[in-house]
């Protein structure tokens, strides 16, 4: 009777250390992505030859002095008051004027 006891006793320790749970997996935090505020380096400059618009990229480093419509080929030239095509088409300033 011992002996059947004390091999129950194994098989019950045996299956409890078997079931073990596993371990709860965190769902990752989502990273939410946001611009910084203030400057905005994008703007969209609308042709005064064909009225076409195009966003483009404003370069932090440099004044973009000439511009090529996309879809008339016009050049595009600052106002003598503006210091670049995104001052004078642009639907934002360039970075120096924000
Ligand atoms: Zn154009
Ligand atoms: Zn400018």
């Amino acid at each position: 009777m011992n002996y059947f006891f004390s091999l129950l006793i194994c098989l019950i320790i045996f299956s409890c250390t078997r079931t073990e749970t596993p371990k709860a997996v965190l769902p990752q935090k989502d990273t939410v992505i946001t611009n910084p505020p203030g400057l905005s380096l994008e703007s969209e400059i609308t042709c005064p030859k064909c009225n076409f618009r195009k966003k483009e990229m404003m370069p932090t480093d440099q004044c973009l002095l000439k511009y090529t419509c996309t879809n008339c080929r016009a050049e595009l030239y600052p106002d003598e008051k503006d210091c670049c095509v995104f001052c004078t088409y642009g639907t934002h300033k360039c970075p120096s004027k924000q």
